[in-house]
């Protein structure tokens, strides 16, 4: 249908067909033009909202509960530790600022699973499936709960979870995952291309599973920020810019030094991630993976309609080296996904700033939404994130049993974070609650090889992500062996 005709039909007078201005086709930008003006910050945190930070620790003090991080896992450990023991003097050491670790750099997409998605709970734990779906509910219980205990607003969008098959074969893999899904009661629904498209349209995607189940999308600095201010509320007594340089076990408590002054503690929670923080244990058991991101320009309501996305999903895409995409309240796209690893877990590699690590990106974006050739990226960042070979989080004891520490979200932990938090202390107050009887709370992640097999496998690994799908080969089967050996992908 041409212009004319949609005009006609529209009932407009046709003499005012001629008086209309043509419709503007959109201008290609091409990637460097589109990445020309892009700021290498997350956009999440590029925002006046933020609260101040909090002092300096510069003296020594006391305290019941030191907790170590100023991410989901250390904020909500904070928050439900005062909670439910509001006796406990609770003091909290953040090395920069709150949310400026992973968790104010998320995609912020929230599952509904602790375990990193139903598919990943079967893997590992085949026989407490029911008891980790229920742990999921309840955390999101809870999760709501206390943004609303707090007024606390972070966007929230409760529109599902929806993977996307970028390739026709793919279709197969998600017909599983329906199926399984549907097994364990859950809310999903299979679409073909054209469903697909209705909801968000790309020309690479062949069907979608969409999970309705309690699942969406959150902005995780004001998430955090709530957090933080919940628990400033609550009488935790928060540090910034305060990082731990040493640990040390004095039998009765834990000595933990920062440069300007120290906090003797009978028990610690460490929320660090995949940070060095004195236990050589936690860093063989996860290593970080650096994961980047880009978000758009806000799109205009044009560009909006171009791809559709009326129910505002959070988006997975089957590539192997994975893509997830979602929108902000103001309809910008954030869109991540390309993972790397640098020796030794290096926390500011320099890969963050380089050009190249974010034009393969936004060459990704343009294959999927070729419709918004003329869209600029705004924000470009990258993050750490806590892999490990249960691909969901662990909760583990050091130092004669008085600190734990909890990671290895394996990048889901926007709201797993809450129920790591949640077992972290049931385990350190040697507390009686349902996990604690199940393999989730008793087991650990097994090894990772150290370095440079590590660096050396990560490398081979992510070369081979790159043209897995397209070229298949031992890039496919190097995958598989991975996966083979226990590890997630
Ligand atoms: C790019 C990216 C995208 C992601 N997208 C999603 C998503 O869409 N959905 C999802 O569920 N999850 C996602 N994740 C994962 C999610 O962000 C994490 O699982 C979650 O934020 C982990 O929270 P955390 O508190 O354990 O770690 P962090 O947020 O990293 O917090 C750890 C804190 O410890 C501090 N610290 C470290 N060392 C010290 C020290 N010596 N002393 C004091 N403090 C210290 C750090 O500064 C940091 O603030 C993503 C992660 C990244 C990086």
């Amino acid at each position: 249908m041409n212009d004319r005709a949609q005009l006609f039909e529209a009932g407009m007078p046709a003499d005012a067909i001629d008086a209309r201005p043509a419709a503007r086709q959109p201008v290609a930008l091409g990637v460097e033009e589109a990445l020309a003006r892009t700021r290498l910050f997350p956009f999440w945190l590029d925002n006046p909202a933020e609260p101040p930070a909090e002092p300096k620790l510069t003296s020594d003090t006391r305290a019941d509960l030191l907790i170590v991080g100023g991410g989901f896992t250390g904020l909500w450990a904070a928050v439900q530790a005062k909670e439910q023991m509001p006796e406990l003097d609770v003091v909290l050491i953040e090395a920069g600022q709150v949310a400026h670790g992973a968790s104010g750099r998320a995609g912020g997409i929230i599952s509904t699973s602790v375990m990193h998605g139903l598919p990943n709970a079967v893997r590992v734990f085949p026989d407490d499936i029911a008891e980790l779906e229920e742990f999921g509910q309840r955390n999101l219980d809870g999760f709501e709960e206390t943004l609303k205990r707090y007024d606390i607003d972070a966007d929230i969008e409760w529109n599902g979870e929806m993977t996307v098959a970028v390739d026709p074969e793919h279709v197969a893999h998600l017909q599983a995952d329906y199926d399984l899904h549907t097994e364990y009661g859950h809310n999903v629904v299979m679409l073909d291309e054209q469903a697909t498209r209705e909801q968000l349209n790309s020309p690479l995607f062949a069907g979608a599973l969409w999970s309705r189940n309690r699942s969406g999308i959150v902005h995780p600095a004001k998430l955090a920020w709530g957090l933080k201010r919940a628990a400033l509320k609550l009488g935790v007594r928060l540090y910034e810019h305060s990082p731990l340089t040493s640990v040390t076990d004095e039998g009765e408590s834990v000595f933990v030094k920062t440069p300007e002054g120290g906090v003797r503690a009978k028990r610690v929670l460490f929320g660090s991630g995949t940070a060095k923080v004195g236990i050589a244990d936690i860093n063989r058991r996860v290593l970080q993976v650096r994961d980047h991101v880009l978000a758009t320009e806000p799109l205009t309501d044009e560009q909006l309609a171009r791809i559709g996305w009326k129910n505002r999903q959070g988006i997975y895409d089957t590539r192997t080296q994975l893509n997830y995409f979602r929108l902000t309240k103001n309809n910008n796209i954030i869109f991540g996904g390309l993972v790397s690893y640098h020796f030794d877990g290096n926390p500011d590699p320099q890969q963050d700033q380089q050009r190249e690590t974010y034009y393969r990106l936004a060459q990704a974006f343009c294959k999927t939404f070729p419709q918004l050739s003329d869209v600029r990226f705004s924000h470009a960042w990258g993050g750490p994130i806590d892999y490990c070979s249960r691909g969901s989080v662990f909760a583990k004891r050091y130092l004669g049993d008085k600190a734990v520490f909890v990671a290895g979200y394996t990048g889901f932990g926007v709201a797993a974070s809450r129920f790591g938090a949640f077992m972290g202390l049931n385990i350190l107050f040697d507390r009686q609650s349902p996990e604690r009887t199940l393999d989730i709370a008793n087991q650990s992640p097994t090894y990772i090889p150290p370095e440079p097999v590590r660096w050396l496998a990560a490398k081979v690994t992510f070369h081979a992500f790159d043209g897995a799908d397209a070229e298949g080969g031992w890039k496919r089967a190097w995958i598989k062996g991975i996966k083979a050996m226990g590890f997630p992908m």
